[in-house]
Parts: structure tokens; C-alpha cells; sequence
């Protein structure tokens, strides 16, 4: 299943986001599993990437607004706050690394998951900390930010072994390329 080899930055981020792109509607279709249909919406949406008709800056606007807009729960464990002084600030790029204070690079997190997390890459953190796949929202929040970045900085058609030598704010290994069915997306 994850045979699949990738060249550039690219095409890694566009595989990722057709995939959950499919994750996304089977979820809206009540599906449980991935059928024909669901794998015809990802490789019509792998597609349009590649060809440069879809843009993955345009997907996603209002959910990852909500996101933001929900402070009343930790975005990562879902913990709800008592009150207003349990909510820390957490940038999803890491400051130290780049990461700014724009809206779209932050969310409200507990401080155990603010300060467990620390300056690791979210996704492959939240992985390991949980034990499984992020929400839809998050990791859609987390794809758009690494192409806006490798966009802003021209990364897009780097080759992925050239990276590894940089110091960015994500680590491209833990783009996710397989995703799990969609009744994981629709529990959480
Ligand atoms: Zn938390």
C-alpha cells in the first residue's frame, strides 16, 4: 500500500492531502471503509494537484478556522478548559524554529500537551504522544502550513533527500502517506 515513492516535496504533499482529501468525504458519506468511489476522489485529486488545477492553500479555510475559534478545548487531547488559565498558547511550527505568531500557526493546548509536545514536529508527535492518526482538521492544518512554507520558500520542487540537511520547521518523514479508514475519523 505505501510502496509508493516520491520525488519532490510536492508530490508528497499532494499524495497526502488526496488522502485526506478521500478521508474527508467518505467521513461526510457516513462510509466506513474506503471503496471504489472514495479511491476514484483520490486520484482525481491527486491529479488535479499535480496538474496545478487545484491549490491546497484553497481547501480546508473554514474547518481550520474553526479550529482556531474553539478555544475552549485542548486542539490536541481534546481536554476542556475550566478555565481560562489552563489554555497555554501552542505554535504548531515551533518558534525556535521559525514558527510565527500568526493565527494560523497557533492553537490553545493543555499545558501537559503544550509543554510534551515542545519543539517537535506536531504530527510525528502527536502520533507518538496519542498512539494514533490526528483529526482531519489537524493534520489538514498541519499539511497547509508545510505548503505555504515550502511555497514561501521556493521548496516545493525539492527533491525530499535534499531536506534532510535543512533546518525547517516540519520533518517531511512524517508526512503521512497512508491514512487509516475513515470510522478512525469519524469516532474522534
Ligand atoms: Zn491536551
Amino acid at each position: 500500500m505505501s510502496e509508493r515513492k516520491f520525488k519532490t516535496l510536492a508530490e508528497l504533499l499532494y499524495w497526502s492531502y488526496a488522502n485526506l482529501q478521500m478521508a474527508d468525504a467518505a467521513c461526510g458519506m457516513g462510509k466506513t471503509k474506503y471503496d471504489r468511489l472514495c479511491f476514484m476522489i483520490r486520484s482525481k485529486a491527486f491529479k488535479a494537484y499535480m496538474e496545478g488545477k487545484w491549490q491546497i492553500s484553497d481547501l480546508y479555510k473554514q474547518q481550520i478556522e474553526k479550529l482556531q475559534q474553539s478555544n475552549h478545548a485542548c486542539a490536541y487531547c481534546g481536554k476542556v478548559f475550566s478555565s481560562p488559565k489552563e489554555a497555554t498558547i501552542d505554535h504548531i511550527f515551533p518558534r525556535i524554529k521559525g514558527g510565527t505568531n500568526e493565527m494560523e500557526n497557533i492553537v490553545f493546548a493543555c499545558k501537559t500537551c503544550n509543554s510534551s509536545k515542545g519543539d517537535s514536529d506536531m504530527f510525528g508527535w502527536y502520533i507518538e504522544h496519542f498512539g494514533e492518526f490526528p483529526s482531519i482538521y489537524l493534520t489538514a492544518n498541519y499539511l497547509k502550513k508545510i505548503y505555504l512554507y515550502a511555497q514561501a520558500h521556493n521548496l516545493l520542487d525539492a527533491e525530499l533527500s535534499t531536506l534532510d540537511s535543512l533546518d525547517l520547521p516540519f520533518d517531511w518523514h512524517c508526512i503521512p502517506i497512508s491514512y487509516p479508514e475513515p470510522d478512525h475519523f469519524i469516532k474522534i
